[in-house]
């Protein structure tokens, strides 16, 4: 006893003394990947798509075709998840099913729903206007052990009108958005961020090049951005791991704010319901009064010492839940932040 409360004096002095978050503290990692499928996240590329020049470029095919043929090939490191305890959700394949409760199906309305517990459906645009709700990241950031210990950078400039950096005072670096492909300089900072801002207890990363190359119709680099975020997700985790600070404390949680349309030819290059469509259908460039039937399917990948691979049941899981499942990996009480917000996943304790 008296050398195990050695042994945890010794490791909880060196963080107090440089002013960081107790040693306890968990903390979490959140990657999204705007807009992408849960088809190639599990099946990787689609047959048809690989062979059709008006998506897949001629160069590109044959590592479409051969080498991007299975979702492992696409994403490993997120199907090694399960084989390390975590979870790999959304694979209708197998009967899973994980959705969007929000009426629209596009990034705005998801996001806000994701980070926020619930869907708001006066969201009904993709605008840069100041979210009226409170995410879960503006509520830690004004916890004790959290307030100016949480972070964001993302590809995309409405991010700062999501998070509402003006009031939550989270600091939201989406400087490079618009440009492609972003998402290099984003990852670079986010992984200068894990390995200086010591007490930084979230980081919220959210890569975009996966819907950009999406509604390009160019399919290789869609799956490309794929595998290249997935090589990033790996990376900060090999970082966290080799971190005291984080290692053996730290949540990574890896999740989509739509997914795209399901029906054959080109329609997984869009993605919105009907009510969507119906409102902008100029926004579209095919014209379906029906929307794009699908892109309300989403997915969810994450491991950490909250996870474990629970069943997840008969009902189809929600993005609204994920809000609650990064609080509880994080110790704290989702109902004190919104008692109405989706209950915690199953795979969350
Ligand atoms: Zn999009």
């Amino acid at each position: 006893m008296l050398r195990a409360l050695l042994a945890l004096a010794f490791l909880l002095l060196p963080s107090i003394a440089r002013g960081e978050a107790p040693a306890d503290g968990q903390r979490l990692i959140l990657v999204t990947m705007d807009g992408t499928r849960w088809q190639e996240v599990f099946r990787g590329a689609d047959k048809a798509l690989a062979v059709d020049p008006k998506f897949t470029h001629p160069d590109w095919k044959e590592t479409v075709e051969k080498a991007w043929n299975t979702g492992p090939a696409v994403m490993p490191f997120l199907h090694s998840l399960p084989t390390m305890g975590g979870v790999l959700h959304g694979n209708r394949d197998a009967g899973q099913c994980m959705r969007v409760t929000n009426p629209m199906w596009f990034s705005y309305p998801g996001y806000n729903e994701l980070l926020t517990g619930r869907p708001d459906p006066a969201i009904t645009t993709n605008d840069k206007i100041w979210n009226r709700n409170t995410t879960f990241l503006e509520w830690l950031n004004r916890r004790p052990g959290f307030t100016g210990n949480v972070r964001m950078y993302g590809t995309w400039d409405v991010f700062p009108y999501i998070i509402n950096d003006k009031r939550s005072g989270v600091p939201v670096n989406a400087e490079d958005a618009g440009k492609l492909p972003t998402e290099t300089r984003t990852m670079r900072m986010a992984q200068d961020a894990l390995r200086t801002a010591s007490g930084m207890r979230v980081l919220y990363v959210a890569l975009g090049d996966t819907d950009e190359f999406a509604h390009e119709g160019d399919y290789a680099q869609y799956l490309s951005a794929m595998n290249r975020d997935d090589d990033f997700i790996a990376e900060l985790w090999r970082m966290a791991q080799a971190d005291p600070a984080w290692r053996g404390r730290t949540t990574l949680i890896v999740t989509t704010d739509h997914g795209r349309g399901a029906k054959p030819g080109a329609y997984w290059t869009e993605h919105g319901s009907a009510a969507g469509w119906k409102l902008a259908p100029q926004d579209y460039t095919i014209a379906d009064p029906e929307g794009f039937i699908g892109s309300d399917a989403i997915w969810l990948a994450a491991i950490g010492p909250g996870v474990h691979a629970a069943p997840a049941g008969s009902a189809c899981l929600t993005q609204s839940q994920i809000a609650a499942s990064a609080l509880t990996a994080l110790g704290e009480d989702w109902r004190a932040f919104d008692a109405g917000a989706g209950a915690p996943l199953p795979f969350f304790k």
